[in-house]
């Protein structure tokens, strides 16, 4: 049998077996946080580099680590500069550190379902339902679900399949994305019956189409539009007084009115003007997981609970464990950032222009932040932002650690309302590092 190539022979002897690479500590570490088939294939590549003679066998570890994701996700952390409170391309609400502490602690076995005093089967999700009915009385009852979309779905489903439900032709609106509310009412199997016109609609309106096939009245708030001249809508406690229940979707989760955001509905005032249940959103301006909410009279709430159609749109622990921590605990980002101090915004801005090399050009310039999230359009938030060279906002977005700015009449805008203090100093660091890679 002819030997190999002495050189060849070499080459193969040279290259650290796949195990000796994994017993590495820190290849070790890594397997614990990637898995051991991405660190292995890893590994494989980096014996072939090996192999091909452009690595030296004493540089595989350091290969091997380098080549590495940096988490177990290919979801990135990103810094949102952009001045938008809810932005939904960056997952809504950030989460409070409160609640992200319940959401890890609930990754695991929890009482979810459980009553530890008695080892009974108990209520889902009791504590966030418990949550909610103590920081709004208003609600008899409450239930949570997927979204503010599976909150309605579940809500005309329940009340009115195979009958009518009455709609201003002023909210037959389109959330993002494609999705719009008489297609996702047709898909329940309730008939859409719609009353008024795109900019007048009045309770007479709703009156004469109201009768025996009538499941219930949908209002819904045109979160992201407004409209303005010659327009009339009808107040829910107008329409509580037709004779079937009354659903108001309030799209944002703002459970009670605040002076910032004046045409912004809320729940309190929703149920105390006689809507059956209102509907929102977990991850808007409640500033909580993803999740949508029901929220009303108890039996009402109940017949909900107990269709079939519950089941399919429940909510899991991780989020029941942050909705309540968000509801319960300290102040949530998303309110931290809405009423976020101009003066504070302006002595960031200072601070991480000064934190630049100089001749930059980066200079503080006055840049309202919105709401986002389809909430309060044309509400400004009066605030300060740093103004960079365009090609600065493709530079910081693909960053390690990249930062979302926004571009506007040809700036690139670094707007620190949403980013938290802590990461002040990684934001300047960012900025730094973006303006040195555009030379
Ligand atoms: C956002 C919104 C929805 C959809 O809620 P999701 O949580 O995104 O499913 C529905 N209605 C209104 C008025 C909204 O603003």
């Amino acid at each position: 049998m002819p030997s190999p190539q002495p050189e060849a022979q070499d080459v193969r002897r040279l290259v650290p077996r796949t195990d000796t690479v994994l017993a590495d500590p820190a290849v070790e570490a890594a397997v614990s946080r990637l898995g051991r088939d991405t660190v292995r294939a890893a590994v494989g590549r980096v014996q072939a580099q090996v192999r091909a003679g452009v690595l030296g066998p004493d540089e595989v570890v350091g290969a091997v680590l380098a080549g590495l994701p940096a988490r177990a996700t290919t979801l990135t952390p990103v810094i949102n500069a952009t001045g938008v409170v809810i932005h939904t391309n960056l997952g809504r609400a950030p989460l409070s550190q409160a609640a992200v502490e319940a959401m890890a602690a609930a990754a695991g076995t929890v009482d979810v379902e459980l009553d530890l005093a008695t080892g009974r089967r108990s209520k889902r999700g009791r504590g966030s339902l418990a949550a909610l009915l103590e920081v709004l009385p208003e609600a008899g009852g409450a239930l949570v679900v997927n979204n503010g979309a599976a909150a309605l779905v579940l809500a005309t489903t329940a009340l009115a399949a195979g009958r009518e439900v009455v709609v201003s032709r002023g909210e037959m609106v389109e959330i993002g994305d494609g999705f719009r509310l008489p297609d996702l009412i047709a898909s329940t199997g309730a008939r859409l019956r719609e009353v008024g016109t795109t900019n007048r609609t009045t309770v007479a309106d709703y009156a004469s189409a109201v009768g025996p096939d009538t499941g219930c009245i949908l209002k819904v708030h045109p979160s992201n539009f407004r409209v303005e001249g010659f327009t009339a809508s009808v107040a829910v406690r107008d329409l509580a007084g037709l004779g079937v229940p009354v659903v108001h979707d309030i799209g944002s989760g703002l459970l009670r009115p605040h002076p910032l955001l004046p045409d912004e509905p809320d729940a309190a005032s929703a149920l105390a003007e006689g809507a059956a249940v209102v509907t929102c959103s977990g991850d808007k301006l409640l500033g909580g997981p993803q999740a949508g909410l029901v929220l009303g009279e108890a039996t009402t709430v109940e017949t909900l609970r107990r269709h079939p159609l519950a089941r399919a749109l429940r909510a899991d622990k991780v989020t029941l464990a942050g909705l309540e921590a968000t509801v319960r605990g300290p102040r949530p980002p998303v309110w931290t950032a809405l009423e976020a101090d101009p003066d504070r915004l302006r002595a960031r801005c200072d601070a991480l222009v000064a934190a630049l090399p100089p001749g930059t050009g980066a200079a503080v310039v006055p840049a309202d932040g919105v709401v986002g999230g389809g909430g309060a359009p044309g509400r400004p938030l009066p605030g300060w932002a740093v103004a960079l060279p365009e090609d600065c906002a493709a530079a910081l977005r693909t960053l390690d650690r990249p930062v979302l700015a926004r571009v506007e009449r040809g700036r690139c805008l670094v707007d620190p309302r949403c980013v938290p203090e802590s990461l002040d100093q990684a934001l300047a660091d960012a900025v730094r590092e973006a303006l040195g890679r555009l030379g």
